[in-house]
């Protein structure tokens, strides 16, 4: 990885504590860029799917990964992921593909494959890349750490709403248990679980505004490159 030549905050921690909505907001808020690396894995998920494979079938899953030409977005004003040209930014969002990612996610050669297309992404600095993993292992020379954290409850309450708007039926119920196990999932895989990285600055987003985690964010970051 050549030296990046602006600020690099990672972002990570579990599904619906709100990093997307953070990470754009920082992002755009200094002008930087933003990577989505969840998307990245989203879209191989996806096209397993479409391939008619079987998630749990690595072979088939690693195969998938190597033939794609995957193109994630950086403009936080408006993510998207290409897929063999096509851009997939909403079907990686479908219910099918969030129930199936995890799998896919936690092979070590897809991780290998995205990881490294992740990094020279980022190499230019001035970005804002969230996941799961950017701050112990994709990216651990970062400026900044965040691992964002919420309520179980609220979680399931944002993913639920987040669903309705799209027009998918679900409840807070149902969505608390698919997050608990996609959260079991990725902080339980051999291949870079979803842990905070030992210098991660843990947020807990429950309660604040988005303005608020903005400031914090800023300020954090202000401080450890302040003179
Ligand atoms: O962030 P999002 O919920 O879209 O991520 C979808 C899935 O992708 C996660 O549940 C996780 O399995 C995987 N992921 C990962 N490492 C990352 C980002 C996402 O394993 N850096």
């Amino acid at each position: 990885m050549s030296a990046a030549q602006g600020p690099v905050v990672a972002v990570d921690g579990p599904s619906g504590s709100g990093k997307s909505t953070l990470s754009r907001a920082v992002a755009r808020s200094r002008g930087w860029r933003y990577l989505d690396t969840g998307a990245m894995y989203r879209a191989v998920a996806l096209a397993v799917l479409e391939r008619g494979a079987d998630p749990s079938d690595t072979g088939a899953v690693v195969a998938t990964a190597r033939s794609l030409r995957l193109e994630p977005g950086t403009d936080p004003d408006d993510p998207r992921v290409v897929l063999d040209g096509q851009d997939v930014s909403t079907a990686v969002r479908s219910p099918e593909v969030t129930a199936a990612v995890s799998v896919v996610a936690a092979v070590p050669e897809v991780r290998q494959l995205l990881v490294e297309l992740q990094r020279e992404i980022a190499a230019a600095g001035g970005i804002v890349v969230e996941g799961r993993d950017i701050g112990s292992v994709v990216l651990p020379e970062a400026s900044l750490k965040v691992w964002l954290t919420a309520d179980p409850v609220e979680r399931a309450r944002r993913r639920s709403a987040e669903y309705e708007a799209a027009g998918v039926a679900t409840t807070a119920a149902a969505e608390a248990g698919a997050l608990a196990r996609r959260d079991a999932l990725d902080a339980g895989r051999t291949a870079s679980p979803a842990v905070p990285a030992p210098d991660a600055v843990e947020v807990d987003s429950t309660s604040c505004s988005v303005p608020e985690l903005v400031s914090l964010v800023l300020a954090e970051l202000d401080r450890r490159s302040g003179p």
